[in-house]
């Protein structure tokens, strides 16, 4: 409600006690009595013409200031911002446009208080944001697996390793309860925060997981943060895997195993037959043959193995020298076929040469390229089936100055998980069965005389049941052979 000021008030008084002495005027000089009460009429019409007047001319001023006021008010809100109402002339709003823009003034200050408020909430909230994108990435990168629970039981952080493990997505599964994420209960007793409410230090666990089908080894270690003191904020599990370090420990025990086995069944059956020998018990002389062969068969394989090992080791200490000299590929393959011969011919299995389509020289180490294409052609028989049939091919390819020796069985194959491993050391594939002998040395020879020595490459293919191919492409001249163009002859007594 507005009200009328003093000035108002005051001229009102005014008008009024003019009509009234303008009244009595007319009263004192009047004879004429009838002209009083007209007097009285014209002042009582002159107070209220002149209040009526006052009264318009406030409601209108009063509405044009509501007007300007409620337009400054819709500007400052369409501007999101607060000031003062201005008015030219305040009156008869004076009071409403101070209480109001006391009123905004408050608004103003608060807003700018919250202003103020918002923008170091932005900053921590970027901030935080920072840290959680730094805190992913570090956890992202570490090549363990990686799970971060909160002190809620809820998935906080995991890295990709840690969702295949457990096969969850971190974004879809974040803050859902540990115990949904990963079910396997000799984890979740670690996970729950209940477990780690009073300070304790980190604890380690070992764990086997079937991964696509096989068994995976790892060292857990479940990490409890605390902050502010004893204040539980999260448990960090990560999962080391060992498998591999486990499984070159059981190769190592297995080889050591294999190693006075390979060594000690050729030499106590020669210490064996040579004794028969020696004491006469072999009367006739296809008896004896038959003897000394065999004898001459186990020293090979001691021979054979012990240059494996030999050659897989100087080549590894890089104390094998350069020895390349110039052959011809043909020959150097033929004269392999002889050396494997009888073994072949011992398991029925068919041995096949088909030599390369032209004549061609190549520089290589001849004893290795030997030793490589020999490990090749007696693992071939010795996983080939009697019936079965193993083909040595040589190739030449001018386009990019190589050849190709590759060794194909029709032997038992191997299958494709344990493709990968095979030129590992020590490493023995379960698909060849447990009644080959052998020590896991022969193709990591294979791999080492080819890739480091001839700078080439080995391949293998391979299906189970039906058999393999293992082709090694190396360059006719690889580096660092010598210019010397003259084909060295091999010797016959290069022992296999
Ligand atoms: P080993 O002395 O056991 O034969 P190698 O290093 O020569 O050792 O071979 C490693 C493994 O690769 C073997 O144990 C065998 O499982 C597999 N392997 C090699 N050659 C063949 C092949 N021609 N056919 C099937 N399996 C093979």
């Amino acid at each position: 409600m507005v009200c009328a000021n003093k000035t108002h008030i005051t001229l009102l008084f005014l008008y009024s006690i003019i009509a009234i002495l303008a009244m009595w005027g007319l009263v004192s000089q009047s004879d004429n009595l009838i002209r009083i009460p007209i007097a009285i009429w014209t002042s009582i019409g002159a107070v209220s013409a002149c209040g009526a007047m006052l009264e318009i001319l406030i409601i209108l001023r009063t509405r044009s200031a509501l007007r300007t006021m409620k337009e400054q008010i819709k500007r400052m809100s369409k501007n999101s911002q607060v000031g003062l109402v201005m008015l030219e002339d305040q009156w008869p709003v004076e009071g409403l446009a101070g209480i109001l823009n006391e009123y905004l003034t408050m608004i103003h200050k608060k807003m700018e208080r919250l202003a103020h408020q918002q923008k170091e909430l932005d900053l921590l909230i970027s901030a935080g944001a920072a840290d959680q994108q730094n805190t992913e990435a570090i956890i992202r990168s570490i090549s363990d697996a990686v799970v971060v629970v909160n002190a809620f039981a809820e998935l906080a952080l995991a890295n990709g390793l840690a969702e295949k493990l457990f096969g969850f997505d971190v974004n879809r599964d974040k803050l859902n309860p540990i115990s949904e994420v990963i079910t396997d209960r000799r984890l979740i007793k670690y996970l729950l925060p209940e477990r780690w409410k009073h300070h304790l230090e980190p604890l380690k666990i070992e764990y086997e997981l079937i991964v696509d089908g096989s068994k995976r080894f790892f060292n857990v270690t479940f990490s409890p943060v605390y902050i502010q003191g004893d204040k539980l904020w999260a448990i960090v599990m990560t999962l080391d895997d060992i498998t591999h370090d486990r499984e070159l420990v059981e190769m190592k025990t297995e080889f050591v195993n294999l190693v006075s086995h390979e060594l000690r069944t050729p030499l106590s059956s020669i210490k064996a037959y040579t004794e028969m020998l020696l004491e006469g018990d072999i009367t006739t002389q296809a008896g004896r043959e038959k003897f000394y062969k065999t004898i001459a068969d186990e020293a090979d394989r001691l021979d054979r193995f012990i240059e494996n090992i030999l050659n897989l080791s100087k080549i590894e200490s890089g104390i094998l020298s350069n020895n390349f000299s110039l052959l011809n590929l043909d020959d150097a393959l033929a004269r392999t076929i002889p050396l494997v011969e009888y073994i072949a011919k011992e398991k029925s299995v068919k041995l096949e040469y088909t030599p390369p389509a032209e004549q061609i020289n190549i520089w290589a180490d001849a004893d290795l390229l030997k030793q490589a294409v020999l490990n090749l052609l007696s693992n071939a028989i010795k996983y080939t089936d009697s019936g079965g049939t193993v083909i040595l091919t040589a190739t030449l390819d001018r386009t990019d100055d190589t050849y190709r020796i590759s060794v194909k069985d029709t032997g038992r194959g191997i299958s494709p998980s344990e493709l990968s491993r095979i030129f590992e050391r020590f490493y023995r594939a379960k698909s060849a069965g447990a009644k080959v002998s052998g020590t896991g040395l022969g193709l990591a020879l294979v791999k080492k005389v080819v890739e480091e020595v001839h700078q080439g490459r080995i391949e293998c293919e391979s299906t189970p049941g039906e058999g393999s191919t293992f082709t090694m492409i190396m360059p006719i001249k690889p580096a660092g052979a010598a210019e010397d163009d003259s084909v060295v002859q091999e010797q016959e007594t290069v022992k296999i």
